[in-house]
């Protein structure tokens, strides 16, 4: 087999990534998506209940019978798959219906679906523009538009995570054709939001427009849920937003680029991702419509996301965790060390939490942390219960009331 020669080669470089303590192991979920839920670890172990840190099932509607009900309408009625792109034959009324809902939503003129948020940042930054434009990008952005901004030749103009100086300083010397400022709403592994108040101004004054990914916002954020222009009032000033169907809105799969009429337009004649992939199946798309119309009708589940994210929050910092400074429903404790992550983590799953540990090349190297997400399937007695058993482990390791230098000089070899 011609195999045999690289097999030894990709065996050392698995064991490599062992040996610097950053392998991933999976956890295997045997129930439906919720705040509580029943895992086998390791595969093949009995199954054990745990309370979920660490979905982003941010409303709790990944297993809402009026979500699933919708599933099986669309399957009924539209069937299982499009078995085309949309361009060819691919396009259904329910596709179309959700464009417009997913537009009336975000506040934006139209709106181009895609397979997963993913493709959404693969597709838009190509599909729009060339050499002669310009990017502004925060340093942190999601792995999804570092990707997208790679196969794009517009210039890249990378600035600190949220530092508005350098933004601006870049931005002044730009004499692009187009200007775009890109950015994530919320950080996915620091929980923080974006300054969209600032970004806009700042677009303003330099002519440039902005996009954001909202993947992490989208259904909960702002005070109807909007996301983090509705957050900052800036809902008139964000040229495009993309955002996923895969967190908050029911968390099948699905994305979408939602923009200004001639950016929509202009992507469904350009955009590869578009062009030649699968269109979303009828299941996820009525799904989708029905989170939209629960959404619409009260603000009831972010509501409780709000609330149970302020007490976790306070109640954390109270027991003395290094936390990620933010107002949104994504809570990291910082660790720094990779395999104190790795250790506290599996430590938590031994006490019934499960929050995972982030760690290179999720996070940057020695910046190791547990992201717990807030979610509205979760209650308080969860998260009583949680925090207990991370104060439990917070002082076997010694962490609680401790320093960035204290737990590096501490955990650091
Ligand atoms: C999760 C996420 C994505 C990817 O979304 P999918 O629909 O799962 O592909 C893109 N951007 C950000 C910021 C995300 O958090």
């Amino acid at each position: 087999m011609t195999f045999t020669p690289f097999r030894d080669f990709f065996k050392n470089t698995l064991k490599q990534i062992r040996d610097d303590g950053l392998y991933k192991d999976e956890r295997v979920i045997c129930s439906p998506q919720s705040g509580q839920i029943r895992v086998r670890f390791p595969e093949g172990s009995p199954e054990k209940a745990i309370i979920n840190l660490c979905s982003n099932n941010y409303l709790g509607l990944s297993s809402h019978p009026e979500v699933i009900t919708a599933a099986h309408e669309g399957l009924e009625r539209r069937g299982y798959g499009m078995s085309s792109v949309r361009f060819i034959c691919g396009t259904q009324d329910i596709h179309r219906e959700l464009e417009r809902q997913v537009s009336a939503f975000l506040g934006t003129e139209d709106t181009i679906l895609f397979a997963s948020c993913f493709d959404a940042n693969a597709a838009v930054f190509e599909g729009l523009l060339g050499s002669e434009d310009a990017l502004f990008c925060d340093k942190l952005i999601h792995a999804s538009m570092i990707d997208g901004v790679r196969l794009c030749k517009a210039k890249r103009n990378i600035y600190e995570h949220s530092r508005m100086d350098q933004l601006e300083d870049a931005l002044s010397r730009s004499t692009d054709r187009v200007k775009l400022i890109v950015t994530d709403g919320v950080f996915s592994m620091d929980g923080d939001m974006a300054r969209l108040d600032e970004i806009t101004a700042l677009a303003e004054k330099y002519q440039a427009m902005v996009l954001v990914d909202d993947s992490h916002a989208t259904g909960f954020i702002g005070k109807t849920g909007r996301g983090t222009h509705e957050h900052f009032n800036v809902m008139d000033k964000v040229d495009i937003i993309t955002t996923t169907f895969g967190k908050a809105l029911g968390g099948a799969t699905g994305g979408c680029v939602s923009a200004r009429r001639e950016i929509v337009e202009l992507l469904k004649q350009r955009a590869r991702p578009y062009l030649f992939s699968n269109a979303l199946m009828p299941a996820v798309v009525s799904a989708t419509l029905k989170v939209l119309t629960l959404l619409s009708k009260t603000t009831e589940r972010r509501d409780t996301l709000e609330t149970l994210t302020k007490g976790w929050r306070a109640s954390l910092a109270d027991a003395g965790f290094d936390l990620k400074q933010g107002n949104t429903p994504i809570v990291p404790i910082m660790l720094y060390d990779a395999r104190l992550a790795q250790n506290f983590s599996r430590d938590l799953y031994n006490e019934g939490v499960f929050a995972v540990g982030f760690f290179y090349p999720v996070v940057p190297m020695g910046e190791a942390r547990i992201r717990t997400q807030i979610s509205a399937a979760l209650n308080q007695q969860n998260l009583d219960r949680a925090l207990e058993c991370f104060v439990g482990i917070g002082k076997k390791y010694d962490v609680l009331g401790k320093t960035r230098e204290d737990m590096i000089a501490m955990y650091s070899r």
